[in-house]
């Protein structure tokens, strides 16, 4: 048994402040996440040491487009969400609890590192598939080792986490795919049980310190592409954290408690013709278009980075990540093992 941090015990309740539901959590109950368990003495990690899955994946399914593009990373999550989005794509490990999920398997941080470094061209090691910030315990120790170790670490999270512990994790943590949901509060109130401006402080707080930061949008029809929001939503990425903010726009399709139907193209090449009003990067996942998968320098418009698929080519970039042609940086590139 793990014991969780950042708990504050109040007689038989333990106040959780990881996230900022800042769960109040009754002796004998789990946390809204259902992974942290309140056992009458202290609050539980229950899914601390527990694997649901692991995977060498590229490190644009993450997505990643502009960290070592065209390489792959070691990807793993557990269980338990502290979102609950009615469209959620992962709800079999993301909403339940360990006990019941019945395929996890234990893994130590240093077992974890020494499979991470199995393969040479691996880059280092995705805290991904459920929400990593409820497996904070866990997931900062591999870090720490990983790190060491010269991995590079990666979360892919809904940035919903307290300012403190994502400062704990800063040092350790190389970049950071976040899930901006909406632009609304109702949106995230309504469709995914949690509030937006933690998330805005997240991607600023990321952005303070440096690392390297992906945003991924989900367009869901009637919820969240409405024009006038989603050019503010742009905007306030452009303004607080960079026009060169790379803005991954996704296709959603019908899943798990939401029945509205899929994204039509022709929404997705809408709103990103507006998004590059305001940002240098903008691309469409989860469809095959014949637009918006190549990186163009956002200096001299050449082509820098060619995506077919999965099939990378930086081929545009030399070995610092500039553009071959007028020397602007575009991405952290690698050409060997960051451990090597
Ligand atoms: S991490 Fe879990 S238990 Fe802690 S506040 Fe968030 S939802 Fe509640």
């Amino acid at each position: 048994m793990h014991q969780a941090l950042y708990t504050e015990k109040r007689g038989e309740v333990i106040i959780c402040s990881l996230c900022p539901h800042n769960c109040h959590v009754k002796k004998g109950m789990l946390g809204s996440c259902m992974s942290r368990y309140n056992n009458g003495q202290e609050l539980i990690a229950a899914n601390y040491g527990k694997v649901s899955a692991l995977h060498f994946d590229p490190v644009e399914k993450k997505p990643l487009y502009h960290f070592f593009p065209g390489r792959i990373i070691f990807s793993i999550g557990s269980t338990g969400c502290n979102l609950h989005c009615l469209f959620c794509q992962n709800s079999e490990i993301s909403q339940t609890s360990p006990d019941q999920f019945h395929s996890l398997h234990e893994y130590t941080p240093e077992d974890l590192v020494a499979l991470a470094r199995q393969r040479n061209e691996n880059i280092g090691i995705a805290y991904t598939y459920n929400e990593p910030a409820v497996w904070f315990e866990f997931m900062l120790d591999i870090a720490v080792l990983s790190s060491e170790a010269g991995l590079k670490n990666v979360m892919v999270t809904n940035g919903f986490i307290n300012p403190a512990p994502l400062d704990r994790l800063m040092p350790f943590m190389d970049a950071y795919s976040i899930d901006l949901k909406a632009f609304t509060e109702d949106f995230y109130r309504k469709v995914t049980k949690a509030s937006l401006e933690p998330v805005k402080n997240t991607l600023q707080q990321i952005r303070r310190a440096g690392r390297h930061l992906e945003i991924t949008n989900l367009v869901i029809p009637t919820l969240n592409d409405d024009d006038t929001i989603f050019e503010e939503m742009c905007r306030w990425i452009s303004g607080e954290l960079g026009a060169d903010t790379v803005l991954h726009l996704s296709r959603y399709f019908p899943t798990y408690k939401m029945s509205i139907p899929g994204t039509p193209p022709s929404t997705l090449i809408r709103l990103r013709q507006l998004a590059l009003k305001y940002l240098d990067y903008v691309f469409i996942g989860n469809i095959t278009l014949p637009e918006g998968n190549d990186t163009l320098c956002n200096k001299c418009k050449k082509v820098v980075i060619r995506r077919n698929g999965y099939m990378t080519s930086a081929d545009g970039l030399d070995n610092d990540g500039r553009c071959q042609n007028c020397g602007n940086f575009v991405a952290q590139v690698g050409s060997s093992h960051p451990g090597n």
